[in-house]
């Protein structure tokens, strides 16, 4: 009978397009920065279409909420998906609401149905994802896993000083459930894919293997501010012209790492930063990616060595720190397994993939079995108002999320006993 079971794509692209009035902006995307009176707004929606759908809802310390469909056996711990209604402030209207959503339409399927399955399902909303209004990012996940410090996360303030304590207690989503105490037997999230790769091989889902491990930099490079005239040329101790060195030294090792690297300088300041001063200090940060641990020391290895060399070269002195790292994090076979088997037996076509995002799932990923279903989003293009997908696809990447659901509650029923 489940096989049979298909989503409700129209009724999918219809809540998507109801949540999207929600802070909509003029260029057709959405501003609902975490905790805001908006993001409450979604929040409520969201809530309501729960409780219309028959499900149970709580929400913990953080703000994170989940709406239980009961199974058979209340005993299992539930299956869970979820996503995010927070946005960057000139953000689209799918990334992370869709993931919410199809968790949604999951529900309102097998409540049409009539279908009852083992173990309990449940649509997650993870705080604050896109860590645009409060740093760092994923903090309703992260704080869940206890990969973040709690107390941390609530103190944290926004540029006008409110904490996120304050905005959750004001817009009434300090919730009382304690933070990471919510049981997940297993855990899937469907997303947008944010990049180009299955639009551009014409495939349907994204069977999503992992996240990519990071590493993120901060390197200051030292010369000696000099006047930009009378300072002859083979004297100069130029910072700048180092720094772009590196720059360049950074992106070689992305291409010399593939496939599957990224490495990327975003983000520079140069002191004095004055048309007739040479540069005596410039800071850049420095973002690694591979979904390979050794190759990500690999690209650790060749940034230090280089930058070594060329700050030698060039009579330069040179810090580097590492501010922060991430490992790169393999989703649990038997859940990645579920995804392909449901693209398989839809008959949709598909590849698997690493995510080159940061999402919840990688969080949730430490405490229960999860996996990710990426659908295609036009051009690749993600962060930005004018992000868009296609309502098939959108459909196609909730009837896998269903599917796989479906099997995994199963597997939890057996394993149970
Ligand atoms: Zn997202």
């Amino acid at each position: 009978m489940e096989k049979n079971l298909r989503v409700d794509g129209k009724r999918l692209w219809d809540s998507l397009m109801e949540m999207a009035r929600i802070g909509a902006t003029e260029k057709g995307g959405v501003c609902r920065l975490a905790l805001t009176d908006l993001d409450r707004e979604s929040r409520d929606l969201f809530v309501r279409w729960c409780e219309e759908a028959g499900c149970s809802v709580t929400v913990d310390g953080i703000g994170n909420i989940f709406a239980r469909r009961p199974g058979r056996n209340g005993a299992l711990k539930p299956v869970v998906t979820g996503s995010h209604l927070d946005s960057q402030p000139t953000g689209g209207k799918f990334d992370g609401v869709y993931g919410v959503l199809a968790g949604l339409e999951v529900v309102r399927s097998l409540n049409d149905a009539g279908y009852e399955t083992e173990a309990p399902i449940e649509v997650a909303v993870w705080t604050n994802e896109e860590g645009s209004r409060f740093a760092p990012a994923t903090f309703g996940s992260g704080a869940f896993v206890g990969a973040f410090d709690l107390e941390k996360c609530l103190e944290t303030k926004d540029i006008d000083g409110k904490s996120a304590r304050e905005e959750l207690e004001r817009i009434g989503y300090l919730g009382p459930e304690p933070v990471g105490r919510h049981p997940i037997g297993a855990y899937f999230e469907a997303h947008i894919e944010q990049g180009p790769i299955l639009e551009a091989e014409d495939k349907t889902i994204g069977v999503v293997t992992g996240g990519q491990g990071q590493r993120w930099y901060e390197i200051t490079v030292t010369g000696q501010e000099a006047h930009a005239g009378p300072t002859p040329m083979a004297r100069r101790r130029n910072a700048l012209v180092g720094a772009a060195r590196m720059i360049e030294l950074v992106n070689r090792i992305g291409f010399d790492f593939q496939p599957d690297a990224c490495a990327t300088v975003g983000m520079i300041l140069n002191r004095p930063n004055s048309r007739n001063v040479i540069p005596g200090q410039v800071w850049f940060t420095v973002d690694l990616r591979h979904p390979d641990e050794a190759r990500l020391a690999g690209m650790n290895d060749a940034l230090r060595e280089g930058c070594r060399e060329i700050a030698a070269a060039a009579a330069l002195d040179w810090e580097i720190e590492e501010i922060w790292t991430l490992p790169p994090t393999p989703f649990d076979s038997a859940c990645v397994d579920a995804v392909e088997r449901g693209a398989q037996e839809a008959g949709y076509s598909y590849r698997r993939m690493v995510s080159g995002a940061g999402h919840d799932a990688l969080y949730v990923s430490r405490v229960a079995p999860t996996g990710m279903i990426f659908v295609p989003c036009e051009d690749g293009i993600s962060h930005n108002e004018i992000e868009n997908a296609a309502p098939d696809d959108l459909e196609a990447g909730c009837n896998v999320l269903l599917a796989a659901m479906l099997e995994r509650a199963n597997v939890t029923a057996d394993e149970a006993g």
